[in-house]
């Protein structure tokens, strides 16, 4: 598998090579060909397996393909939770990098900056949201205006570590309000809690090993 094969937007594989990507990591190679046709993953993947990338890409195809009409108000299409405001700015910067160019935009709502100008960002029209639970439960709990009916692909980064530190009420409450059709998991360890999580959250659910 190479990322030419993957039928990508012609950005988007022009950005990867100007990153520096030239093959697909071996969990790339498992879990992107699955994400691109929409199903929904469990992957067993650590950091440094190039994970992050493997859910984006299929994201960021996602959002060129569809029709989020830039006349009308664009609206948030996917999102990505990561249990910390250090993995959430890394995976926003990864996202960034790979959707440069594209009619792709991305808000970080995370705690530690005023939460009215990360409101303020969505509401300008977004494609992804990343951010922590719990700053996303506050945030949803104070602005209703904000509209998640078109998010479309719900991806929980570092399950296991989420599950740790308490965060499985607030991924549940996340998962609730968007209508999503596609979930995307990674974790390091895939216990019985991991699994059971995964599987409350889609119906027809591939584990992915590498
Ligand atoms: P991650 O596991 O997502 O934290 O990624 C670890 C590192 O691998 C990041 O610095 C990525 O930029 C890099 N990376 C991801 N995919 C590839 C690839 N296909 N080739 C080379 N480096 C990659």
């Amino acid at each position: 598998l190479s990322f030419s094969s993957c039928n990508l937007p012609t950005k988007l594989l022009h950005n990867i090579e100007s990153i520096g990507f030239e093959l697909p990591t071996p969990v790339q190679m498992q879990a992107m060909p699955a994400a691109l046709d929409g199903g929904s993953l469990l992957v067993a993947a650590e950091t440094g397996s190039g994970k992050t990338a493997s859910y984006l890409i299929p994201i960021i195809t996602h959002c060129t393909n569809s029709s989020n009409d830039e006349l009308s108000k664009r609206k948030p299409l996917a999102m990505v939770l990561t249990p910390t405001r250090e993995l959430c700015v890394q995976v926003e910067e990864e996202a960034k990098l790979l959707g440069k160019g594209l009619p792709f935009k991305t808000a970080l709502v995370i705690g530690g900056d005023a939460m009215a100008g990360q409101v303020y960002r969505i509401q300008q029209g977004v494609e992804l949201i990343v951010g922590t639970p719990g700053r996303l439960v506050d945030m949803l709990t104070k602005h209703d205006e904000i509209e998640l009916d078109s998010i479309s692909i719900f991806v929980v980064d570092e399950v296991d570590c989420m599950l740790q530190r308490g965060f499985r009420d607030q991924v549940m409450e996340l998962f609730r309000a968007v209508p999503c059709s596609q979930v995307l998991m990674f974790s390091a360890t895939i216990s019985a809690d991991v699994e059971k999580m995964a599987h409350s959250m889609a119906k027809s659910l591939a584990i992915v090993f590498v």
